[in-house]
């Protein structure tokens, strides 16, 4: 060792890429710069000739041609779905529960079925830039067991409805499995528990309320979906007499900790109430699209001042689980519906996927940006291909061009997940061939049928 190095401070490890898009500052893309890591959190992002004179790693990553940026966060999904990928397209959403996934739901669905499903979803959502997943499913346990196990960062919302299912028999017990959950799970850096009632439509004001007010009581966040389609406010105004939004108002849900996934057909009212109340919006631009579902007005929302993050939802009605293409349907999408092409810039989209997720979550101090004290979750995307040529602007590569294909690195506090396009530590072959299993074992039941 040489004197030079003795007097730089040792640290665990410095990646330095040809171009760093932090986040916070907003629209910036840092040339030539490098980030320091130690114990999972970033300490420095500087120029690389300045990171240096200053420390010593154990190990370095060189990234040329390469942009680093903050982990993807998929605020919505349903990952054990993975395993019903194209088994129902082209349905409405009614349509689509009632006589395809409840049933299948009904008929598969175990522990055993959400342990593969959920291993198939975070290999594919680790290879394809997500390093923070939320998840709503049945026996939320076993995901969350699952995805401490491959690295990667989670919300889990256990469920809530008011009848009957696999994991459990009415709206109590969903609430006493969930908070044992909680506890198990209490401080836990990788995994955190929130409330999942799955919608209004199926869940009644009884549990609602005492959702609402033991949120607060133990500060836990509630994600549910809210105004997927125009039919669930049709109904809401029958059975009610007030919209979706109104409804969970009055019980006391509208709250910073409210996720409302989707918020299709609002109305002023409605974003009004959002606001005033901090909820969070999340946006699943590809499942609305293909269910039909309805929009999302994200620039309303965002001109409002609410927080909208991005999810893909569960990948039975996307149907994959790549962020990146998300972030380009949530831009195109916004473009096509206001006939302003200004709309939803790459950098809104990529903020939509980052630190706004990480405002869904609670986690902005720790998620969501490349800046010192937060998690060192980082991902490297490959803008070398003949996809990505030439480069002008690496922010626009990421959003209009076949980004997640080209992720090149992933690194979860600083744990390199995925290198040179491969899952490290992962199994990926085991995992297809449950994946395979467990389709010729639906088939061969249907077909029995
Ligand atoms: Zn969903």
């Amino acid at each position: 060792m040489t004197d030079q190095q003795t007097s730089l401070t040792p640290i665990d490890s410095i990646i330095y890429a040809e171009w760093i898009v932090p986040v916070i500052p907003r629209n910036t893309v840092l040339e030539n710069h490098a980030v320091a890591i130690d114990q999972g959190e970033i300490l420095a992002i500087l120029p690389a000739d300045q990171i240096e004179r200053i420390y010593n790693a154990k190990k370095t990553w060189r990234l040329e041609e390469q942009v680093l940026l903050p982990g993807l966060i998929n605020s919505h999904g349903h990952a054990a779905m993975s395993l019903f990928r194209g088994m129902a397209d082209d349905l409405p959403l009614q349509n689509w529960l009632n006589d395809q996934i409840w049933p299948a739901e009904q008929q598969w669905v175990s522990a055993e079925f959400v342990r593969d499903g959920s291993e198939l979803a975070i290999a594919e959502m680790l290879l394809s830039g997500t390093t923070f997943c939320s998840d709503m499913y049945f026996f939320p346990d076993m995901f969350a067991q699952v995805a401490h196990q491959m690295g990667i960062r989670s919300q889990v919302c256990f469920p809530v409805m008011d009848f009957p299912t696999v994991w459990a028999q009415d709206a109590d017990e969903y609430i006493h499995k969930g908070l044992q959950l909680q506890d198990d799970y209490r401080d836990n850096e990788t995994t955190h528990i929130a409330f999942g009632p799955h919608a209004p439509y199926t869940v009644s004001d009884k549990p609602l309320e005492r959702i609402a007010m033991l949120s607060e009581e133990l500060d836990i966040s509630v994600h549910t979906h809210l105004h997927e389609t125009r039919q669930e406010i049709q109904d809401s105004l029958k059975q009610y007499g007030k919209r979706p939004i109104k409804r969970l108002a009055d019980l006391g849900l509208l709250s910073p900790s409210l996720q409302a996934v989707h918020a299709t057909h609002l109305n002023e009212e409605d974003i009004r109430l959002l606001k005033q109340s901090n909820a969070h919006v999340i946006h699943c631009p590809e499942s609305n699209m293909k269910l039909a579902s309805g929009y999302c007005p994200t620039i309303s929302l965002l001109d409002a001042g609410v927080n909208v993050g991005l999810g893909t939802d569960g990948c039975a009605s996307n149907n994959d689980l790549d962020l990146f293409s998300e972030m380009r349907s949530a831009a195109l999408i916004a473009k096509a519906n206001s006939g302003n092409a200004s709309a939803i810039t790459d950098t809104d989209a990529i903020e939509m996927a980052t630190i706004n997720g990480a405002r869904v979550m609670g986690l902005e101090q720790k998620l969501g940006s490349i800046e010192p004290g937060k998690w060192a979750d980082l991902i490297a995307v490959d803008l070398s291909s003949i996809f990505q040529q030439p480069v002008y602007n690496p922010l626009s590569q990421l959003i209009y061009t076949n980004s997640a294909s080209q992720l090149s690195h992933s690194w979860i506090g600083g744990e390199a997940i995925v290198e040179q396009s491969q899952l490290t530590g992962i199994d990926t072959a085991e995992i297809i061939t449950k994946a395979q299993q467990w389709r010729n074992k639906i088939t061969n039941r249907s077909s029995l049928a």
